[in-house]
């Protein structure tokens, strides 16, 4: 028998202490190290503009290409050389992200809340919005069609991307390709923390962004939280190493559930995977497909290192395990059950869910239409997955009419004065005086 690929626990019979250490994240190990080194990248960026981007790629990325900015002959370049099955999956799926993106687009409304006073909700697009798109283990054009089109359906005015380069110091094609499809209109070459700074503060020829948008390591999600902490930009939620977690029952296919779980540790050693099952029959199943699986898949290594961090785990029950995932609150949520739809309602944090057996995680990575910028770390017990909403501000606006204030005037009065802002109960008194003259009344 081959060595364990993942550990087994059996949920009863462990204490809180094992339990809480169950549902740890691997990166939360090395969270104090990654934050002193993103911290001082970010000020290499703020303080050193140009020269410091350039010295920092050199450094991590091996190449500081002469210009950041990619030129209009690359893209053309990148339609050239990538094959046109490729091309036409990734309109095929930006298609359906539109589809269901647009579906959910929030409108703006008017509601009278009293005679002669009517307030109102406009939606504004973000002005100037930067993106991300990892390519550091492996490029995701997926990504940049994620980001992109709810950018482009929300009208925001100006759409960055920045993306890792390769050794010889250009991008991606098929990112390159996706990000025209969706009307990126800049794309720079820069990866990690220093590029979310360079978005941040505006550096190396790349404009200031007022939100900044997309997945990446623990390095490009601690910087994004930093900027976001001092206030320089907002950002769309913490979307870090990315996560699975499956509930499968005795049923389940073992295969289809290996495969699942294998296509979350392929992302990069610190990614988690987690199986929680009432079928002891299962589990040894799923190990047995693991190794099978693993025996053949091109990124074994990456994957090896993220399952020796991941748990296979015995639950009683399977609402047990519901009450296991919503506190753990997963980015992905495969609920490998004969009825899925019937569990739905016990999800309460997740970032995407899959029902059944033949609704692969890796479908709503690509193409299903849902999007796949997802919290991550338990964010998902508040966040939300990027939407079209996540590009966009959302305006209060309210008039009256002296008739309007006659009607609600004296509540603001009362409320003024008991908490002792007389300057705001004055506002309000004035118009009453006036609006109560003869003849001013509409
Ligand atoms: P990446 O683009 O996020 O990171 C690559 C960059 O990291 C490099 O350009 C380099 O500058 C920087 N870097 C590498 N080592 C460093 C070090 N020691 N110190 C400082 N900076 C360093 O690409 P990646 O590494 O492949 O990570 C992509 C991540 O995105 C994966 O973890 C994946 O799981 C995650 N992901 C998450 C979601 C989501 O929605 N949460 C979606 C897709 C991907």
């Amino acid at each position: 028998m081959s060595a364990p690929v993942a550990q087994r626990l059996d949920w009863p019979t462990l204490d809180a202490g094992a339990r809480s250490a169950a549902l740890q994240r691997p990166v939360q190990a090395v969270a104090a190290q990654v934050r002193d080194t993103v911290a001082a990248l970010i000020e290499e960026v703020r303080t050193g503009g140009d020269p410091a981007l350039r010295a920092i790629s050199e450094r991590l990325d091996g190449v500081a290409p002469d210009a950041f900015e990619i030129g209009e002959s690359a893209f053309d370049a990148a339609e050239a050389t990538l094959p046109a099955a490729l091309k036409s999956a990734i309109l095929e799926a930006a298609e359906r992200i539109e589809r269901f993106h647009r579906a959910g687009m929030v409108q703006g409304y008017t509601v009278e809340t009293a005679p002669g006073v009517v307030c109102e909700r406009v939606v504004r697009a973000i002005d100037r919005v930067g993106l991300y798109v990892p390519a550091g283990s492996a490029p995701l054009p997926s990504t940049a069609l994620m980001l992109g089109v709810p950018a482009r359906l929300a009208g925001c005015r100006e759409t960055i991307l920045c993306t890792p380069p390769r050794r010889d110091g250009s991008a991606d094609p098929a990112v390159l390709f996706a990000a025209r499809a969706t009307g990126v209109q800049r794309v720079f070459v820069l990866g990690g923390a220093q590029a979310i700074a360079a978005m941040a503060f505006g550096a190396g020829g790349v404009p200031r962004c007022a939100k900044l948008f997309g997945p990446g390591n623990r390095y490009v999600t601690e910087a994004k939280q930093q900027i976001a902490q001092a206030g320089i930009a907002a950002i769309d939620m913490p979307a870090g190493p990315s996560e699975v977690l499956v509930i499968a029952d005795d049923g389940a296919d073992a295969d289809f559930v290996a495969a699942d779980l294998l296509s979350q540790a392929e992302h990069g050693p610190d990614s988690q995977v987690l199986l929680l099952s009432d079928s002891a029959d299962l589990l040894d199943r799923v190990e047995r497909a693991l190794q099978a699986q693993l025996a053949v898949l091109p990124r074994a290594d990456i994957a090896r290192q993220a399952l020796s961090r991941s748990r296979l785990v015995r639950v009683d029950t399977l609402a047990g395990a519901f009450e296991i995932s919503n506190a753990y609150a997963p980015e992905h949520l495969i609920l490998a059950l004969r009825d899925p739809r019937a569990w739905l309602d016990r999800v309460v944090a997740a970032g995407s869910v899959f029902l059944g057996d033949f609704t692969p995680e890796a479908l709503g990575d690509y193409c299903s239409g849902t999007n796949h910028v997802l919290p991550t770390n338990g964010a998902a017990r508040a966040y939300s997955g990027v939407s079209v909403a996540s590009f966009q501000n959302f305006v209060t606006v309210q008039s009256a009419s002296p008739a309007g204030i006659a009607a609600i005037g004296a509540c603001a009065v009362t409320l003024a004065e008991a908490e002792g802002l007389e300057a705001h109960a004055n506002a309000v008194r004035l118009r009453l005086q006036r609006g109560s003259a003869p003849g001013s009344r509409e």
